[in-house]
C-alpha cells in the first residue's frame, strides 16, 4: 500500500495537547515521524550583538527535560521522537529525504533567526519535491481572527486588548491524540543530550529559587492545575503578583509557555472552567489580561519584524545616548551595583534563571535610565540567562521600558528606592539574596550607601569591602 508520510518538526511547541501541527500532520498523513533537533546555534552560539552565550544552563536543562518527557509521551502513544543535534535545515531534511516524506509540518515562528531556519529547510525540501506545512501554535488568538490586518494592529496594548477581547473568541484547544501511528522507517532514534553535552556543568538548584522548574508538558499542566485548583492561588493573583519570594506569588507558567509545553489556550480554558465553577472573577480576568499582553508582544514582533531588536526600536527613535559599556554592564549582571534591590534581583536571575516581573522592570529601568547603558545589552543578557526567554516578550518589554517600543512615548523610569520600600518593606528579599546585609535594620536595608562610618562599625559592615559602593547614590531617589 502507498503510505503518505509526514515529518512533524517540534520547535517551541513541546507538547501533545493543543498542537495544531501534530493534528494537521495526523489528518494529512498515514504515518507521522516526530523529530526534534537541538540546534547547535541555539546551544553553542552567541547572542547577536554582544556575544553572550545564547542559552545558559537553566534554560538548556529545562529544554532537555521537556524533550525527554515529550519522547516518553510519544512512546506511550505508540510513536517515538527522533532526536538529532545540528542544524534543523540539514537534520530534518535528511530524515525527510530518507523517509520519502510528503511534507514537514511545524508550528510557524515569526522572528528572524527562527524564520531563516524554517526558510532554509523549506528550500532544501523543495529540491527533493517535498513541502513545508505551517501551523500556528503559540498564541491565544489567531491572526486570521483579528479584526484588523497585522500591519494595522493597534500600537498600544490597551487599544489592542479592547478591540480583541470584545470581538474575538479564543478558539478551543485541540485534543491530545489517544494513539499515534508507529514509525516504520528504519531511523536511528538518537540520544537526548545531557547538560554536559551541551557545554554546561551539571548543577544543583539554588534552594532559594522561587520554584524548582522542571521542563515538560506534564509539569506545565500540573503547575496550571496547582495554581488554579489545588492552591486556589488565582484568588490572590492581582494582589500577590508583585511578590518576590516563593513559588506562589505569580503563576510561574512562563517557562512552560515559552517552550510550548503549555498552550495559552489551554490555560485560558482552565480559567473559564474555574469561573464556571466559582463564578466570574476579576482575578481570573487578570491572568487572561497577561496572556493577552503576551499575544500583543508577539503581534508587535510580527508587525515590526527586526525593528524590535534595533536600538531605535519599532518607534525608530534615534534619541538617547546609551553607552555600550561592558564594565557597567558587568557590575549590573554580577549584582554589584551597591543598590541592594537591584543586586538581589540580579543575583537571583544569575543563580536561578528566573526573576519576578517587578524585579525585571526595576533592573531594566536602572540599567537604562540610571546607568545609561544601551538597553540591547540588558535584553541580550536576559536572552542568555532567562529560563523563560521568549523572543517577543523579552524584546518587547525591553523596548517598552527603553521608550522605543510601539505605543511607548518615554522611557519608563522607576524610582528604585520607592519601589524597594513598597515591594520589600522589611528587606526580606534583599537579605535572601544578599546575606552580607542581613544585619541591617529594615529602615537601612535599601540604602547601605547612606550609612555613616560609625553606623558601619556598629553593624560590622564595611561599604567597599563587604558590600560594593553604590554606582549611583541612593540619595538620588530621595523624596
Ligand atoms: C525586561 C523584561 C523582560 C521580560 N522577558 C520575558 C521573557 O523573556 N519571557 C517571558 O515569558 N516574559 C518576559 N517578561 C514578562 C514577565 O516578566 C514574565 O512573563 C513573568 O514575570 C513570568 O512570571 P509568571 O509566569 O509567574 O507571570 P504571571 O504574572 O503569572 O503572568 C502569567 C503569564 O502572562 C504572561 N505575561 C505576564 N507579564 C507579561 C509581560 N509583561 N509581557 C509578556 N507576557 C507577560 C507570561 O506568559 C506569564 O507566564 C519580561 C518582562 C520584562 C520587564
Amino acid at each position: 500500500m502507498y503510505t503518505k508520510r509526514a515529518i512533524l518538526w517540534f520547535r517551541l511547541d513541546l507538547r501533545l495537547h493543543d498542537n495544531e501541527a501534530l493534528q494537521e500532520a495526523l489528518n494529512s498523513a498515514d504515518e507521522v515521524i516526530p523529530v526534534y533537533v537541538f540546534d547547535e546555534r541555539i546551544f553553542w552560539g552567541r547572542t547577536h550583538y554582544f556575544g553572550f552565550p545564547k542559552t545558559a544552563k537553566f534554560r538548556a536543562q529545562f529544554i532537555i527535560e521537556s524533550v525527554r518527557e515529550l519522547r516518553q509521551s510519544l512512546r506511550e502513544l505508540g510513536s517515538d521522537l527522533i532526536v538529532r543535534v545540528g542544524k534543523p535545515e540539514e537534520e530534518v531534511f535528511e530524515i525527510a529525504k530518507k523517509a520519502r516524506a510528503h511534507w514537514v509540518f511545524c508550528n510557524r515562528e515569526r522572528t528572524d533567526e527562527e524564520v531563516k531556519v524554517q526558510d532554509a529547510l523549506e528550500k532544501n525540501l523543495w529540491s527533493i519535491g517535498q513541502e513545508m506545512r505551517y501551523s500556528r501554535g503559540k498564541l491565544l488568538y489567531y491572526t486570521a481572527d483579528l479584526p484588523f490586518p497585522i500591519q494595522h494592529t493597534p500600537d498600544t496594548f490597551t487599544q489592542f486588548r479592547k478591540e480583541v477581547e470584545r470581538y474575538v473568541p479564543v478558539r478551543s484547544p485541540l485534543p491530545t491524540p489517544e494513539a499515534l501511528p508507529p514509525i516504520t522507517v528504519a531511523l536511528e532514534p538518537g540520544v537526548v543530550p545531557g547538560l554536559q553535552n551541551l557545554g554546561h556543568e551539571v548543577f544543583e538548584p539554588d534552594p532559594r529559587a522561587t520554584l524548582s522548574f522542571r521542563g515538560g508538558e506534564r509539569e506545565g499542566l500540573r503547575r496550571l492545575h496547582y495554581y488554579l485548583w489545588e492552591g486556589e492561588l488565582i484568588d490572590d493573583f492581582k494582589e500577590s503578583r508583585d511578590g518576590l519570594i516563593g513559588g506562589d506569588y505569580s503563576t510561574k507558567l512562563s517557562p512552560w509557555l515559552a517552550q510550548g509545553c503549555l498552550s495559552p489556550k489551554m490555560a485560558y480554558y482552565e480559567l473559564r472552567k474555574y469561573e464556571e465553577k466559582y463564578g466570574k472573577s476579576k482575578f481570573a480576568y487578570e491572568l487572561f489580561y497577561y496572556l493577552m499582553l503576551r499575544d500583543y508582544y508577539r503581534f508587535m514582533a510580527k508587525k515590526y519584524c527586526n525593528q524590535i531588536f534595533f536600538k531605535s526600536g519599532p518607534q525608530n527613535i534615534a534619541g538617547a545616548n546609551w553607552r555600550n559599556d561592558r564594565g557597567l554592564l558587568q557590575q549590573w549582571t554580577e549584582g554589584r551595583t551597591g543598590v541592594p534591590f537591584i543586586d538581589a534581583n540580579m543575583r537571583e536571575i544569575s543563580q536561578t534563571g528566573y526573576m519576578s516581573s517587578r524585579g525585571r522592570q526595576n533592573v531594566a529601568s536602572f540599567l537604562i535610565n540610571d546607568l545609561g547603558v544601551n538597553w540591547q545589552m540588558g535584553a541580550e543578557y536576559f536572552e542568555s540567562v532567562l529560563i523563560d526567554y521568549d523572543v517577543a516578550s523579552n524584546w518587547g518589554n525591553w523596548n517598552f521600558i527603553a521608550g522605543v517600543g510601539s505605543g511607548a512615548r518615554d522611557a519608563r523610569y522607576l524610582n528604585i528606592i520607592s519601589q524597594a520600600k513598597t515591594y520589600d518593606p522589611k528587606g526580606e528579599y534583599v537579605k535572601l539574596w544578599l546575606p552580607e546585609l542581613k544585619g541591617l535594620p529594615p529602615e537601612k536595608i535599601h540604602q547601605p550607601d547612606q550609612l555613616s562610618f560609625s553606623e558601619q562599625e556598629e553593624l560590622h559592615l564595611r561599604i567597599g569591602d563587604d558590600y560594593p559602593r553604590a554606582m549611583v547614590s541612593t540619595d538620588k531617589w530621595r523624596g
